[in-house]
Protein backbone atom coordinates (compact mmCIF):
# COMPACT_ATOMS: atom_id res chain seq x y z
CA UNK A 1 0.00 0.00 0.00
CA UNK A 2 1.16 3.54 -0.57
CA UNK A 3 0.06 6.26 0.78
CA UNK A 4 0.71 9.75 -0.58
CA UNK A 5 0.48 12.95 2.07
CA UNK A 6 -0.03 15.60 0.13
CA UNK A 7 -1.26 19.47 0.65
CA UNK A 8 -2.09 22.23 -1.79
CA UNK A 9 -0.13 24.87 -0.29
CA UNK A 10 3.18 24.51 1.97
CA UNK A 11 3.50 25.08 5.65
CA UNK A 12 0.45 22.82 6.46
CA UNK A 13 2.48 20.16 8.54
CA UNK A 14 2.66 17.33 5.38
CA UNK A 15 5.96 16.67 7.28
CA UNK A 16 4.27 16.77 10.59
CA UNK A 17 1.62 14.15 9.74
CA UNK A 18 3.85 12.30 7.73
CA UNK A 19 6.48 11.65 10.72
CA UNK A 20 3.66 10.84 13.19
CA UNK A 21 2.50 8.71 11.01
CA UNK A 22 5.30 6.73 10.41
CA UNK A 23 5.90 6.54 14.10
CA UNK A 24 2.58 4.30 14.59
CA UNK A 25 2.26 2.84 11.20
CA UNK A 26 2.42 -1.43 11.31
CA UNK A 27 5.92 -2.52 10.35
CA UNK A 28 7.34 -3.18 7.49
CA UNK A 29 7.33 0.18 5.84
CA UNK A 30 9.59 2.55 4.18
CA UNK A 31 8.46 6.22 4.65
CA UNK A 32 9.92 8.44 1.47
CA UNK A 33 11.06 12.30 1.26
CA UNK A 34 9.77 13.53 -2.36
CA UNK A 35 9.70 16.82 -1.59
CA UNK A 36 12.73 16.97 -3.31
CA UNK A 37 13.13 20.75 -3.53
CA UNK A 38 13.19 21.00 0.57
CA UNK A 39 13.01 17.39 1.95
CA UNK A 40 13.01 17.51 5.54
CA UNK A 41 11.50 14.45 6.29
CA UNK A 42 14.87 12.88 7.91
CA UNK A 43 15.02 16.01 10.30
CA UNK A 44 12.48 14.24 12.29
CA UNK A 45 13.12 10.31 11.68
CA UNK A 46 16.56 10.70 11.93
CA UNK A 47 18.01 7.49 9.70
CA UNK A 48 21.22 6.65 8.97
CA UNK A 49 21.63 7.21 5.05
CA UNK A 50 23.96 5.78 2.86
CA UNK A 51 26.12 8.02 0.70
CA UNK A 52 24.62 9.82 -1.75
CA UNK A 53 23.99 8.88 -5.20
CA UNK A 54 23.89 11.08 -8.39
CA UNK A 55 20.79 11.24 -10.20
CA UNK A 56 21.31 12.53 -13.66
CA UNK A 57 19.27 13.04 -16.56
CA UNK A 58 20.34 12.47 -20.17
CA UNK A 59 20.83 15.69 -22.24
CA UNK A 60 22.18 16.03 -25.91
CA UNK A 61 25.94 17.27 -26.69
CA UNK A 62 26.16 18.64 -30.08
CA UNK A 63 29.20 18.02 -32.88
CA UNK A 64 28.90 21.20 -35.27
CA UNK A 65 31.16 19.34 -37.42
CA UNK A 66 28.83 16.87 -38.01
CA UNK A 67 25.58 19.16 -38.13
CA UNK A 68 24.04 19.72 -41.51
CA UNK A 69 21.70 22.66 -40.15
CA UNK A 70 18.49 20.91 -41.00
CA UNK A 71 17.19 22.21 -38.17
CA UNK A 72 15.08 18.87 -37.15
CA UNK A 73 16.37 19.23 -33.61
CA UNK A 74 14.83 22.67 -33.19
CA UNK A 75 11.43 22.07 -34.56
CA UNK A 76 11.43 19.08 -32.45
CA UNK A 77 12.26 20.77 -28.87
CA UNK A 78 9.37 21.65 -27.29
CA UNK A 79 10.98 23.20 -24.54
CA UNK A 80 13.60 25.67 -26.95
CA UNK A 81 16.49 24.02 -25.40
CA UNK A 82 18.49 23.54 -28.42
CA UNK A 83 18.86 26.23 -31.42
CA UNK A 84 20.75 26.72 -34.57
CA UNK A 85 23.56 29.61 -34.23
CA UNK A 86 23.92 29.78 -38.10
CA UNK A 87 25.28 26.66 -39.02
CA UNK A 88 25.90 26.13 -35.05
CA UNK A 89 24.06 23.50 -32.77
CA UNK A 90 23.92 24.89 -29.44
CA UNK A 91 22.23 23.00 -25.86
CA UNK A 92 21.49 24.47 -23.10
CA UNK A 93 21.16 21.64 -20.85
CA UNK A 94 19.25 23.53 -18.35
CA UNK A 95 15.97 23.68 -20.25
CA UNK A 96 16.51 20.50 -21.40
CA UNK A 97 13.82 17.65 -19.90
CA UNK A 98 15.93 14.64 -21.05
CA UNK A 99 13.03 13.56 -23.50
CA UNK A 100 15.49 12.52 -26.30
CA UNK A 101 13.84 13.17 -29.17
CA UNK A 102 16.53 15.57 -30.70
CA UNK A 103 19.01 12.86 -30.62
CA UNK A 104 16.39 10.54 -32.35
CA UNK A 105 15.35 12.75 -35.25
CA UNK A 106 19.09 14.35 -35.90
CA UNK A 107 20.15 12.71 -39.50
CA UNK A 108 23.71 13.15 -39.20
CA UNK A 109 25.03 12.18 -35.81
CA UNK A 110 25.76 15.21 -34.64
CA UNK A 111 23.80 14.84 -30.95
CA UNK A 112 25.16 12.34 -28.78
CA UNK A 113 23.87 11.41 -25.30
CA UNK A 114 25.58 13.70 -22.32
CA UNK A 115 24.20 14.08 -18.63
CA UNK A 116 23.27 16.58 -16.38
CA UNK A 117 22.98 15.96 -12.48
CA UNK A 118 19.80 16.50 -11.24
CA UNK A 119 20.67 15.99 -7.47
CA UNK A 120 21.16 13.13 -5.00
CA UNK A 121 19.48 9.58 -4.01
CA UNK A 122 19.78 8.41 -0.62
CA UNK A 123 18.64 5.46 1.22
CA UNK A 124 18.78 3.90 4.88
CA UNK A 125 17.10 3.21 8.09
CA UNK A 126 15.41 5.23 10.51
CA UNK A 127 15.29 2.26 13.34
CA UNK A 128 13.02 -0.44 11.88
CA UNK A 129 11.50 1.73 9.17
CA UNK A 130 13.01 2.03 5.63
CA UNK A 131 13.95 5.40 4.29
CA UNK A 132 14.22 6.60 0.51
CA UNK A 133 14.42 10.47 -0.08
CA UNK A 134 15.79 12.75 -3.18
CA UNK A 135 17.27 16.00 -2.82
CA UNK A 136 17.15 18.59 -5.80
CA UNK A 137 20.68 20.23 -6.70
CA UNK A 138 20.63 24.01 -5.49
CA UNK A 139 20.16 25.96 -9.22
CA UNK A 140 18.41 22.47 -10.80
CA UNK A 141 15.12 23.84 -12.30
CA UNK A 142 13.32 20.18 -12.96
CA UNK A 143 12.41 18.21 -9.98
CA UNK A 144 10.20 15.78 -11.61
CA UNK A 145 12.94 13.57 -13.43
CA UNK A 146 14.27 13.21 -10.09
CA UNK A 147 10.94 12.26 -8.21
CA UNK A 148 10.44 9.56 -10.82
CA UNK A 149 13.81 8.36 -10.13
CA UNK A 150 13.19 8.28 -6.58
CA UNK A 151 9.61 6.39 -7.44
CA UNK A 152 11.68 4.02 -9.71
CA UNK A 153 13.92 3.22 -6.91
CA UNK A 154 10.81 2.78 -4.65
CA UNK A 155 8.97 0.41 -6.97
CA UNK A 156 12.18 -1.98 -7.60
CA UNK A 157 12.30 -2.22 -3.45
CA UNK A 158 8.62 -3.20 -2.84
CA UNK A 159 8.71 -5.48 -6.15
CA UNK A 160 10.96 -7.47 -4.04
CA UNK A 161 8.84 -7.78 -1.14
CA UNK A 162 5.96 -8.83 -2.95
CA UNK A 163 3.38 -6.28 -1.59
CA UNK A 164 4.53 -6.75 2.17
CA UNK A 165 5.75 -3.22 2.75
CA UNK A 166 3.76 -0.21 2.60
CA UNK A 167 5.21 2.99 1.55
CA UNK A 168 4.68 6.78 3.56
CA UNK A 169 5.26 9.23 0.96
CA UNK A 170 5.50 12.67 1.70
CA UNK A 171 4.57 14.56 -1.54
CA UNK A 172 5.86 18.22 -2.63
CA UNK A 173 3.79 20.88 -1.66
CA UNK A 174 1.17 22.72 -4.62
CA UNK A 175 -0.87 21.03 -7.31
CA UNK A 176 1.79 21.53 -9.90
CA UNK A 177 4.11 19.15 -11.97
CA UNK A 178 6.30 17.62 -8.89
CA UNK A 179 2.76 17.21 -6.50
CA UNK A 180 1.45 14.74 -9.51
CA UNK A 181 4.42 13.15 -10.27
CA UNK A 182 4.91 12.28 -6.23
CA UNK A 183 1.35 11.23 -6.20
CA UNK A 184 0.65 9.57 -9.13
CA UNK A 185 0.27 6.04 -8.34
CA UNK A 186 -0.32 6.30 -4.75
CA UNK A 187 -3.35 4.16 -3.52
CA UNK A 188 -4.59 6.94 -1.41
CA UNK A 189 -4.05 10.53 -0.77
CA UNK A 190 -3.74 12.22 2.45
CA UNK A 191 -4.59 16.09 1.35
CA UNK A 192 -3.37 18.06 4.47
CA UNK A 193 -4.72 21.62 5.41
CA UNK A 194 -5.76 23.89 7.69
CA UNK A 195 -8.88 25.91 8.44
CA UNK A 196 -7.75 29.19 7.20
CA UNK A 197 -8.68 30.96 4.13
CA UNK A 198 -5.14 30.01 2.35
CA UNK A 199 -6.22 26.16 3.13
CA UNK A 200 -9.24 26.11 2.12
CA UNK A 201 -8.46 27.69 -1.25
CA UNK A 202 -5.77 25.15 -1.91
CA UNK A 203 -7.49 22.57 -0.42
CA UNK A 204 -10.32 22.93 -3.11
CA UNK A 205 -7.07 23.04 -6.15
CA UNK A 206 -5.53 19.86 -4.71
CA UNK A 207 -8.90 17.87 -4.68
CA UNK A 208 -9.60 18.88 -8.48
CA UNK A 209 -5.83 18.12 -9.35
CA UNK A 210 -6.15 15.30 -7.29
CA UNK A 211 -9.40 13.41 -7.65
CA UNK A 212 -8.17 12.74 -11.40
CA UNK A 213 -5.95 10.07 -10.11
CA UNK A 214 -9.00 8.19 -9.07
CA UNK A 215 -8.18 6.87 -5.61
CA UNK A 216 -9.18 7.98 -2.50
CA UNK A 217 -8.94 11.47 -1.24
CA UNK A 218 -8.88 11.98 2.43
CA UNK A 219 -8.19 15.39 4.64
CA UNK A 220 -6.71 15.62 7.72
CA UNK A 221 -6.87 19.17 9.14
CA UNK A 222 -4.13 21.48 11.36
CA UNK A 223 -4.22 23.51 13.63
CA UNK A 224 -7.62 22.61 14.49
CA UNK A 225 -9.63 24.74 16.96
CA UNK A 226 -8.41 27.53 15.02
CA UNK A 227 -9.60 29.53 11.87
CA UNK A 228 -13.27 29.22 10.81
CA UNK A 229 -15.16 26.67 9.73
CA UNK A 230 -15.47 26.97 5.90
CA UNK A 231 -12.87 24.06 5.56
CA UNK A 232 -15.11 21.81 7.12
CA UNK A 233 -18.33 23.01 5.31
CA UNK A 234 -16.31 22.25 1.90
CA UNK A 235 -15.41 18.78 3.27
CA UNK A 236 -18.71 17.85 4.42
CA UNK A 237 -20.59 19.24 1.00
CA UNK A 238 -17.72 18.05 -1.49
CA UNK A 239 -18.14 13.96 0.00
CA UNK A 240 -14.40 14.80 1.44
CA UNK A 241 -13.91 12.57 4.53
CA UNK A 242 -12.32 14.48 7.38
CA UNK A 243 -9.69 11.89 8.42
CA UNK A 244 -8.19 13.70 11.61
CA UNK A 245 -8.10 16.71 13.28
CA UNK A 246 -4.96 17.75 14.65
CA UNK A 247 -5.35 20.22 17.63
CA UNK A 248 -3.68 23.80 17.76
CA UNK A 249 -1.21 23.15 20.55
CA UNK A 250 2.43 25.27 21.12
CA UNK A 251 3.87 22.06 22.51
CA UNK A 252 3.61 20.21 18.61
CA UNK A 253 5.03 23.27 17.06
CA UNK A 254 7.63 23.37 19.86
CA UNK A 255 8.34 19.82 19.29
CA UNK A 256 8.70 20.15 15.68
CA UNK A 257 10.93 22.86 15.78
CA UNK A 258 13.31 20.71 17.90
CA UNK A 259 13.64 18.14 14.92
CA UNK A 260 10.93 15.55 17.00
CA UNK A 261 7.53 14.11 15.76
CA UNK A 262 4.82 15.09 17.87
CA UNK A 263 4.15 11.96 18.87
CA UNK A 264 4.36 11.96 22.80
CA UNK A 265 4.25 15.71 23.00
CA UNK A 266 0.36 15.77 23.49
CA UNK A 267 -1.87 13.96 25.31
CA UNK A 268 -4.11 12.07 22.77
CA UNK A 269 -1.70 12.75 19.95
CA UNK A 270 -0.54 9.15 19.42
CA UNK A 271 -4.45 7.91 19.78
CA UNK A 272 -5.55 10.25 16.88
CA UNK A 273 -2.41 8.72 14.62
CA UNK A 274 -3.71 5.36 15.27
CA UNK A 275 -6.90 5.87 14.56
CA UNK A 276 -5.51 8.06 11.34
CA UNK A 277 -3.31 5.26 10.29
CA UNK A 278 -6.20 2.61 10.61
CA UNK A 279 -9.08 5.05 8.91
CA UNK A 280 -6.30 5.23 5.73
CA UNK A 281 -5.70 1.35 5.84
CA UNK A 282 -9.59 1.05 5.72
CA UNK A 283 -10.14 3.30 3.16
CA UNK A 284 -7.49 1.23 0.66
CA UNK A 285 -9.01 -2.20 2.21
CA UNK A 286 -12.53 -1.11 1.30
CA UNK A 287 -11.87 0.12 -2.01
CA UNK A 288 -9.70 -3.16 -3.24
CA UNK A 289 -12.79 -5.07 -1.80
CA UNK A 290 -15.25 -2.91 -3.86
CA UNK A 291 -12.79 -3.58 -6.84
CA UNK A 292 -12.70 -7.33 -6.47
CA UNK A 293 -16.76 -7.52 -5.87
CA UNK A 294 -17.15 -5.80 -9.14
CA UNK A 295 -13.96 -7.96 -11.37
S1 LIG B 1 16.39 15.82 -25.20
FE1 LIG B 1 14.30 16.57 -25.55
S2 LIG B 1 14.14 18.36 -24.24
FE2 LIG B 1 16.34 17.93 -24.42
S3 LIG B 1 17.03 19.20 -26.12
FE3 LIG B 1 16.49 17.19 -26.98
S4 LIG B 1 14.34 17.42 -27.65
FE4 LIG B 1 14.80 19.12 -26.25
S1 LIG C 1 19.03 17.59 -36.18
FE1 LIG C 1 21.25 17.19 -36.12
S2 LIG C 1 21.93 17.87 -38.14
FE2 LIG C 1 19.91 18.75 -37.85
S3 LIG C 1 20.29 20.80 -36.96
FE3 LIG C 1 20.02 19.38 -35.25
S4 LIG C 1 22.07 18.74 -34.73
FE4 LIG C 1 22.20 19.63 -36.76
Amino acid sequence: MIVAIASGKGGTGKTLVTAALAEVWPRPLVAVDLDVEAPNLHLFLHPRLSPPEDAVIEVPVADPARCTACGACVALCQYKAIALFGDFPTVFPDMCHGCGGCLKVCPSGALTPGSRVLGEIMDGRAGAIGFLMGRLRIGEALSPPLIRQVKARLAEGLAKTAGRVDALIDSPPGTSCPAVAAVSGADVVVLVTEPTPFGLHDLKLARHAFAALGVPVGVVINRAGTGERRVYDYCRASGLPILAEIPFERAIAAAYSRGETAIGVSPGLRDIFDVLAKTIRGLVVSVKERTAAHA
